[in-house]
């Protein structure tokens, strides 16, 4: 494989280098990071672009530019990517660009609703950063996660659909029968509609040293930090079906993979659970907590509780990956829609919320099954009730239901 032509020059600690690297791994671009704590020429190269100074991430291109220290936006645009939107004016505005985001605009956008969508990370959602989907239907050898989302993107384009990426939406409100949609570069959209197809976050676990040492050691994607890992032991905790399946993923670079349950066995699928036992390179320690994250500059290790007798014990690991589950992205819309109690947004059979005219599919609507293809299944769904409801807006028919 051809080595990537992007270079970023960072060290594991680094906050700014780490959020870097999450922006490559949310566009799914390939780059090469450089640790000048260890790499003497990488630290060199870097002083001699910064006059003598130790700045990181130094980030260095194809085309032989660099950036220094660049923010998102800044990288958003040297990687080319769409941050504005062409119009100011939509029929449907869609935010989040997972399997429901996306599935509901190439519905709408098929049918003439002007449809844009504003995606904060990568086009995809959780599904485009899965490793492999092996059960979304049509794809009888599984896809890539990766290949799921750009597929998904291309057919979207294909009907019109604008896509925004690495562009956040920051508020959702109400003005007459406008919804109105702002962005975190000061950008303000109107729609008839909007879908809130956000999904979920990963949940962490609140202990000693796991802010410390996010991203030199603690880890919640093993698709985007896996790789980092070759040859060495690493921990993951949970006990679900994304903690097996990651773990599987994790044995390809790692020497050693421990899941560590607090429950008695695994909660995964009996599928899952089974590959995982089979594994030779995968041990399940049960009734453990982990307590703290360990380490000098990088996690070192893992201190554990078990779960029955108090005891606390300390595991050697590389890296430590946390799969406990997920939290809806619903932070911008919480004054806005009604939610459960576990802050899942609920709408009515037609997936609209208590809101006129403000939609929610997907893992972030309450009661959603957390599957790729239910998330589109729900996108279709939820298109076509939008059509219902902007097509009157839209004509100018008195008996529209905006208000
Ligand atoms: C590790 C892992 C493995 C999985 N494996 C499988 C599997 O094998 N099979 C399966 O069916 N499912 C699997 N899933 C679940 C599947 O990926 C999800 O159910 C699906 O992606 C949900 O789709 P969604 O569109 O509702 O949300 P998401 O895919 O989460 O997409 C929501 C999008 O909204 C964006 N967003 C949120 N807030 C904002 C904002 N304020 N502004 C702009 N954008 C915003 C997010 O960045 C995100 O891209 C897996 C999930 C994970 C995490």
């Amino acid at each position: 494989m051809a080595e990537p032509d992007i270079v970023l020059y960072g060290t594991n600690w680094c906050s700014d280098c780490k959020r870097s690297k999450k922006f490559f791994g949310e566009q799914r671009v390939a780059y090469k990071f450089v640790d000048v704590d260890s790499d003497a020429e990488g630290l060199a190269l870097v002083e001699r672009i910064n006059d003598g100074k130790h700045v990181i991430p130094t980030i260095v291109f194809g085309d032989g530019s660099n950036l220094v220290e660049p923010s998102n936006a800044q990288l958003a645009a040297k990687l080319g990517l769409q941050t504005t939107a062409k119009c100011q004016f939509y029929d449907l505005i869609i935010v989040g660009s997972g399997p429901a985001g996306l599935t509901a605009s190439l519905y709408t956008a098929r049918e003439g609703i002007e449809t844009l969508v504003i995606e904060r990370g990568g086009v995809g959602g959780q599904a485009g950063v899965t490793e492999r989907l092996d059960n979304f239907p049509g794809f009888p050898e599984g896809v890539t996660g990766a290949d799921f989302a750009d597929r998904l993107r291309a057919q979207a384009e294909r009907f019109g659909v604008e896509i925004l990426s690495a562009q956040e939406v920051t508020r959702v409100s109400i003005d007459g029968q406008y919804r109105v949609v702002n962005t975190a570069d000061g950008g303000e959209y109107r729609a008839w509609a909007v879908l809130l197809a956000l999904g979920s976050t990963y949940r962490r676990l609140g202990i000693e040293g796991e802010d410390d040492f996010l991203g030199a050691g603690v880890h919640f994607c093993a698709t985007c930090d896996g790789p980092f890992y070759r040859g060495q032991d690493v921990v993951v905790v949970g006990g679900g079906n994304s903690a097996g399946e990651e773990s599987i993923f994790l044995t390809k670079f790692a020497n050693k993979v421990t899941i560590v349950t607090r429950d008695e066995h695994l909660s995964a699928s009996k599928i899952v659970a089974e590959k995982v036992g089979e594994n030779a390179k995968i041990e399940v320690v049960t009734n453990a907590s982990p307590v703290a994250f360990k380490g000098k500059d990088h996690l070192d290790r893992v201190a554990l509780k078990d779960t029955r007798t108090g005891e606390e014990r300390e595991l050697g690991a590389a890296g430590v990956f946390v799969f406990i589950g997920l939290s809806p992205n619903v932070g911008m819309v919480k004054d806005l829609v009604k939610m459960d109690n576990l802050g899942f947004i609920t709408t009515d059979a037609s997936l609209q919320t208590n809101v006129p005219g403000i939609f929610a599919a997907g893992d972030v609507r309450a009661g959603s099954t957390k599957q790729a293809a239910s998330a589109a299944g729900e996108g279709a769904a939820a298109a076509l009730a939008i059509r219902r409801y902007v097509e009157p807006l839209a004509s100018g028919m008195p008996n529209a239901e905006a208000g």
